[in-house]
C-alpha cells in the first residue's frame, strides 16, 4: 500500500484501516498470520521528512522452537517513526538524534505502509519464539512432546540436557 507524500499536507493525514494479508502469508516456515493488521496512524510532513505516528493490532500464530507446536500471540504495538528519502542518506548523510525515535526510509515519493507495518510487527516477533517458559520441548529420540507427558525412552540425562538447552538460549 503507497501512500504519496503529497497526500500529507501540514494538518497531517490520518488512516484508520485494516490490512488484509493472504492467508498463505508466512512469517517464517510455521509461523503465519491469524487476521489481517489493524492499525490507525497519523501521517505528519517537515519538506520531505515524514513522522508517523501510531498502533497496530493483529495476532500471529509461531511455532515453538521447543516443542514445535504453534502458539497464538496478540500483538499491540505503538510507534513512532520518521520517515527519510533514501536519497538524502546518499547525498549528505544526515545526522540521526540518538533518540527514541526509529528511523525507516522510503524510496521516491512514495511510503509504503504495508513494509512499515511489517517491520513493526517483526520487532514483536521473538528470534526464538518459545509457547511457554516451562516448555519441555520434545524428546530428542522418538520425538514425543513432552508436554503432554512422559515417553517411554530413558532419559538419565534429561534434567540436565533440559538445563543445558536453557543455557544455550
Ligand atoms: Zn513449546
Ligand atoms: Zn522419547
Amino acid at each position: 500500500m503507497l501512500i504519496d507524500i503529497h497526500r500529507i499536507s501540514g494538518k497531517g493525514l490520518l488512516l484508520d484501516d485494516r490490512v488484509e494479508l493472504d492467508p498463505n502469508y508466512l512469517i517464517e516456515d510455521g509461523s503465519f498470520f491469524l487476521e489481517g493488521i489493524d492499525y490507525n496512524v497519523v501521517f505528519k510532513r517537515d519538506g520531505s521528512r515524514v513522522k508517523s505516528k501510531g498502533r497496530l493490532h493483529t495476532s500471529v500464530s509461531l511455532q515453538c522452537v521447543d516443542c514445535l507446536e504453534n502458539f497464538d500471540l496478540k500483538i499491540d504495538s505503538k510507534f513512532d517513526i520518521i520517515l527519510f528519502p533514501v536519497d538524502e542518506i546518499e547525498i549528505n548523510s544526515i545526522s540521526l538524534n540518538p533518540d527514541d525515535m526509529e528511523y525507516i526510509f522510503y524510496e521516491g515519493d512514495k511510503i509504503d505502509l504495508s513494509k512499515i507495518l511489517m517491520e513493526q510487527v517483526n520487532l514483536f516477533i521473538p528470534f526464538n519464539p518459545v509457547c511457554s517458559p516451562g516448555c519441555r520441548g520434545i524428546c530428542p529420540n522418538c520425538g514425543v512432546n513432552l508436554n503432554y507427558g512422559k515417553c517411554k525412552c530413558e532419559h538419565p540425562l534429561n534434567e540436565m540436557n533440559f538445563f543445558f538447552s536453557k543455557l544455550k538460549r
